[in-house]
């Protein structure tokens, strides 16, 4: 093995490779060769050839030099990733117990890390189209999962990336193979599909005089800018406040000091029209997000290194935009979940935003209109300083709010199963008869959630997951949420064999025909997973209903967020409730966000807006609050119940899931997980105990909840619990969560 003698006088490299190994490995540079801490390096790793980041440089090793391997190249010539991008990588790893290799990964571009122009594999129609949706229903029976991906590529309407459509089928390659097989689908290799998210800027957005609020939060602002100071300010502002005004104030004053910034927006919101905002005002932005190739990705990244673009905007991984000079980053919708990262590493991007903060000198602005029980937790304790927004800036005014009590309605409405109330109905009428546009908001897919047999009281379960199937009227089948799973709807009952199955609750496809029963005139659409399956149809609806050529728009959460529509004078809740009685500690909070960021999108306009939230539960105390647009009576209800409970602000969690085929091994190894942590001060654990969601895909889900009320405790419980390299076994997987946003 002559290769693996150094020359002599080499120097040795600490390189970190992204593998959930939480230590770094030493090479050898070759002679002539030279690198430095950031650098990216080929290297060999027990016969893998793999990329991985120089960590350290030094002149000597305490290994035996024999066995130290040489590097086998130095990546993307000069370009090194920034000291403090390091750093951060650090502070990444050691928060959320991820590998160092690991947290790089996270901050690399992808283009550094795999190299060239990236054409992607695709999957299209071959066969003529009636063939294939012949061979959809064809295929049912025996082969489930073949006709789940045909149907998916057909309703795709064109050439569908295969990571798309196996994430969203849930399948392996061997469906999409097979019908390469049989010559129903061709794989074709197209480019990486470039969406255009930098708009034609047909209007310099405004600059608007400030009003008085929005002038002191820019104040303050600025003041800890000009002072080079890293400060955490929580700009809390109402709906339609104007906190875009205030972002852009303050990036104003950070680009005349010659400094960098970057603004971080949840991807639901990342939309041209968001976009052009900053870019309207400012010549130098990059923007970052998962719709790019690799070659346009590295292509920003390169412009932000070399401070040709000074601002970044972009979704949670926008956060390690190289940028020089950094002096604000803006974390807008603080609260969204999107930002934490629902894989390794785990991070959250606002807790990142403010390490990198710290590490930069830099002011963080984290912005919402319902900030995290965390997060105003902190601002009141002076960790953050609080800057508010209380009313809507330019024309619109807040809508006004009714809570419908379902209670109250005639009982052949609720027997009816679809739950438009009397209130809302009129008010609908009205509405539309006034030509004004109408949002009615349900957060729950599908036609019903439950297929109920009312003879034995046995819903229809889907085989590998603990959950109900939902009942699809438009696909004609009951559809399993986590798996994918799909079954023909049974016309007598599997358990007793009562005839006739009922359906339970309501999702937004019943609600869509309840709505055209009611108001044959109008013109309804729905906007939900299943409906904007197709290429560009969320554009595509969203731009119509700009155009008013839709009265009545139903969704999901996708309307919830964002939306900027003047028509839009009546929005209905169809029910508050969905949400309220999850087994999650934040069951509450995230109704509040939910309810008030609907209400929000009425009113936007000249006209005043009127908001109905039909609910069951109209004393909760999340309901009333929102109804009353009261954040301030709902968080001092909530933190008296947190306390309680002992659950964040107060404590922070760590959770441990374990995933197995059997229980007993899923128990076990969570027991030998936890035993470490018994006897640390400040730390209470709780369980094993299965997940909410007990078995996914035939594993048994159990978890831990590690909750460390003081932050040594948290220190402590890191160091001990063991990592997930140690935990994890050929048959049981192991994930390790810090600050969990979902305990399902
Ligand atoms: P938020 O982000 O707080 O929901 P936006 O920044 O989107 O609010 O502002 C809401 C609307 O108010 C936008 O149409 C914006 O152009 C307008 N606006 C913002 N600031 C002012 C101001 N000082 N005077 C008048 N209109 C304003
Ligand atoms: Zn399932």
């Amino acid at each position: 093995m002559t290769d693996a003698v150094p020359e002599p006088r080499a120097t040795y490299v600490q390189v970190a490779l992204n593998l959930p190994l939480r230590r770094e490995f030493t090479y050898a540079l070759p002679a002539g060769v030279t690198a430095a801490p950031g650098n990216r390096v080929r290297v060999n790793f027990h016969g893998r050839a793999l990329g991985g980041v120089v960590v350290a440089v030094g002149g000597d090793t305490d290994l035996p030099p024999a066995k130290v391997k040489r590097i086998e190249g130095v990546l993307d010539g000069e370009t090194v990733l920034p000291p403090s991008l390091l750093e951060l990588s650090r502070h990444m790893a050691a928060t959320y117990g991820c590998s160092l290799g690991e947290a790089l990964d996270a901050t690399l571009p992808s283009v550094a890390k795999r190299r060239g122009q990236r054409r992607i594999p695709h999957v299209e129609l071959r066969a003529p189209h009636d063939l294939a949706a012949q061979a959809v229903i064809e295929l049912e029976d025996k082969h489930q999962q073949q006709s789940r991906v045909l149907r998916t590529v057909l309703e795709f309407g064109g050439p569908m990336p295969i990571l798309d459509l196996r994430r969203r089928t849930q399948t392996s390659d061997s469906p999409w193979q097979t019908l390469v097989k049989n010559g129903v689908l061709r794989k074709v290799m197209i480019a990486e599909q470039l969406e255009e998210l930098v708009p034609a800027i047909e209007e310099r957005a405004v600059r608007h005089e400030l009003n008085e609020h929005q002038q002191r939060a820019v104040d303050k602002v600025g003041e800890s800018i000009a002072a080079r100071q890293h400060r955490t300010f929580l700009l809390h502002g109402v709906t339609g406040s104007g906190k875009t005004e205030v972002y852009l104030r303050i990036l104003e004053e950070v680009r005349a000091a010659g400094r960098s910034g970057i603004v971080l927006v949840p991807e639901i919101s990342l939309t041209p029209q968001t976009v052009g905002r900053f870019a309207s005002r400012f010549p130098d932005v990059a923007v970052l997000h998962s719709g790019l190739t690799d070659a346009e990705r590295g292509r920003q990244w390169q412009r932000l290194l070399q401070g040709k673009a000074k601002i970044a905007v972009g979704a949670r991984s926008a956060l390690f935009a190289p940028v020089q000079n950094l002096g604000l980053i803006v974390v807008d919708e603080e609260h969204e979940t999107s930002f934490k990262q629902d894989s390794t590493p785990r991070y959250h991007a606002r807790e990142m935003a403010i390490i990198r903060g710290q590490i930069e000198n830099a002011v963080v602005v984290l912005g919402s209109a319902t900030p995290t029980l965390e997060s105003i937790g902190k601002a009141r304790r002076g960790i953050y300083e609080l800057l508010t927004l209380p009313e809507r800036a330019g024309a619109g005014r807040l809508p006004k709010i009714v809570v419908q009590d379902l209670r109250a309605e005639p009982k052949e409405t609720r027997r009816a199963g679809v739950v438009l109330s009397r209130t809302l109905l009129v008010m609908m009428q009205e509405r539309l008869q006034a030509r004004d546009q109408v949002l009615l908001f349900l957060n729950r897919r599908g036609y019903s959630p439950v297929l109920l047999c009312p003879g034995c009281g046995e819903a229809v379960k889907c085989e590998s997951c603990s959950v109900s199937m939902t009942w699809h009227v438009r696909r004609g089948r009951l559809v399993c949420h986590w798996c994918c799973r799909e079954k023909r709807r049974p016309e007598i009952c599997p358990t007793c064999q009562h005839a006739g199955m009922h359906e339970l609750g309501v999702g937004t496809e019943r609600l869509e025909q309840a709505v055209k029963a009611q108001f044959p005139e109008a013109i309804v659409a729905r906007m939900d997973a299943d409906t904007m399956a197709e290429r560009g149809a969320h554009e595509r609806v969203l731009a119509s209903f700009r155009k008013k050529h839709i009265d009545v728009l139903i969704g999901t959460q996708m309307i919830a967020k964002g939306l900027d529509f003047p028509d839009v004078t009546l929005v209905g809740v169809v029910s508050a409730d969905t949400g309220l009685f999850v087994p999650d500690y934040r069951a509450a909070e995230r109704t509040f966000q939910l309810l008030h960021q609907v209400a929000g999108r009425a009113g936007r306009g000249e006209k005043a807006g009127t908001v109905v939230i039909q609910t069951y539960c109209p004393d909760n105390y999340a309901v009333e609050a929102a109804a009353k647009n009261d954040y301030d009576s709902f968080v001092q209800q909530e933190l008296v119940f947190r306390k309680v409970t002992g659950y964040p602000p107060f404590a922070r969690l760590l959770r441990v899931l374990a995933e197995a085929r059997t229980e007993k091994e899923a128990q076990d190894l969570l027991r030998a997980a936890v035993q470490p942590l018994q006897g640390i001060a400040d730390v209470e654990v709780l369980g094993p105990a299965p997940a909410v969601v007990a078995k996914v895909k035939d594993h048994w889900r159990w978890h831990v909840l590690v909750k460390c009320f003081v932050p040594d405790a948290f220190t402590a419980a890191m160091g001990a619990i063991g990592t997930v390299e140690d935990l994890a076994t050929r048959s049981c997987r192991v994930t390790l969560d810090v600050d969990p946003s979902s305990l399902m």
